[in-house]
C-alpha cells in the first residue's frame, strides 16, 4: 500500500489544533494533550480501520492503546487522519481540533463527550437571542 504524506497546511491545522487544546479550559484536556503523542497521518490504514471496528468507515482520527512500529505511550496513541477530517468540508484547523477533542475524549475515558460539549457550546453561541429585537436599549 502507498503511503501518501499530509499536506503541509495539514500539519499546520495539526499544531493549530494542539496549541488550542493546550489553551483548552478543561484542566485535563491541557493535561493530556502533553503526554498522549499526536500523529498526522493521510488516512487509516487497513489494520487501524479493523482495530477502530469499522473496516469501511473513513475515519477521522483514531485513539489506540498502541500500535505497531509507534513507540508506547501511557495513555495511548492519536492518530488524526487528513482524508477524512478534509471530508468534512469547512475549516480545517476547526474540523481538526473538533476530531483531537473527540480522540482526547476516547484517551479521557470520555467517550464521545467532550466533542459533544463543544458542539452544544458553538451551537448555544450562534443561537439568535430571539425576542431581542423588543428590549430596550
Ligand atoms: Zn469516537
Amino acid at each position: 500500500m502507498t503511503q501518501i504524506k499530509v499536506s503541509r497546511e495539514f500539519m499546520s491545522a495539526v499544531q493549530q489544533a494542539i496549541k488550542a487544546a493546550m489553551a483548552c479550559d478543561d484542566e485535563a484536556v491541557r493535561f493530556m494533550v502533553a503526554y498522549v503523542p499526536i500523529y498526522a497521518q493521510y488516512a487509516a490504514t487497513p489494520a487501524m480501520a479493523q482495530a477502530g471496528g469499522c473496516i469501511n468507515c473513513t475515519y477521522h482520527g483514531l485513539w489506540i492503546d498502541d500500535w505497531p512500529s509507534f513507540p508506547a505511550a501511557p495513555h495511548g496513541l492519536i492518530f488524526l487522519f487528513e482524508a477524512g477530517i478534509r471530508s468534512q468540508g469547512g475549516d480545517l484547523v476547526e474540523n481538526t481540533y473538533g476530531v483531537l477533542l473527540h480522540e482526547m475524549g476516547h484517551a479521557l475515558q470520555r467517550d464521545h463527550v467532550l466533542d459533544a460539549m463543544r458542539q452544544m457550546k458553538a451551537a448555544a453561541m450562534y443561537t439568535p437571542r430571539g425576542g431581542c429585537r423588543a428590549c430596550p436599549g
